[in-house]
């Protein structure tokens, strides 16, 4: 279906408000943002892993942002958050199936399945997901690039 990321995201960001922790999500969905052609409850549990990793392991009451812009060739979808970061040697091995970096991870709820499970949705819908650190090189950033749409407008004047 073709879906507009708004919704998605918004249905992720309010499941996981509902898991009642005390962060503030602040969501920045691109205006020029296209529809995408998607599954919208594949990528809805995508979103919410990401943002549930983020109020899980960041402390209570930081900051976890969720943003969305169309870039020259894909969709960049970026969820932030000032947590403890992932190390870099580390940073490929999260999407493995039950890894965890801390072995006091292991005392949080979960699998460690959320990261493989998102990269199993993203690579099936052609894009690519990765780990970095966030701003300012402190905590983490989830970079999800998908492809564009195939009649996106890329630079806004007319031309494929
Ligand atoms: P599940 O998602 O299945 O409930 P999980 O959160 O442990 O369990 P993943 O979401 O796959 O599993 O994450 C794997 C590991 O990567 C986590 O255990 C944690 O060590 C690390 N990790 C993931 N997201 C973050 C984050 N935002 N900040 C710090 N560490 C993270
Ligand atoms: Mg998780």
């Amino acid at each position: 279906d073709w879906v507009d990321l708004r919704d998605v995201v918004t249905a992720a960001v309010k499941r996981t408000e509902r898991l009642a922790r005390r962060h503030a999500i602040k969501v920045d969905i691109a205006p020029d943002t296209p529809l995408l052609c998607l599954d919208a409850v594949l990528m809805e549990q995508v979103i919410f892993n990401l943002l549930d990793n983020a109020c899980k392991y960041a402390p209570p009451g930081s900051p976890v942002k969720v943003w969305a812009k169309r870039t020259a060739d894909h969709i960049a979808i970026e969820v932030a958050d000032q947590g403890p970061g992932i190390p870099p040697e580390d940073r490929e091995k999260v999407f493995d199936m039950f890894y965890r970096v801390r072995a006091a991870d292991t005392q949080e709820a979960g699998t460690g399945l959320g990261l493989a499970i998102c990269r199993g949705i993203v690579e099936a819908h052609g894009g690519t997901i990765k780990a970095e650190p966030g701003l300012h090189g402190a905590g983490t950033c989830i970079i999800i690039h998908l492809p564009p749409p195939p009649d996106l407008d890329l630079d806004g004047k007319g031309n494929p």
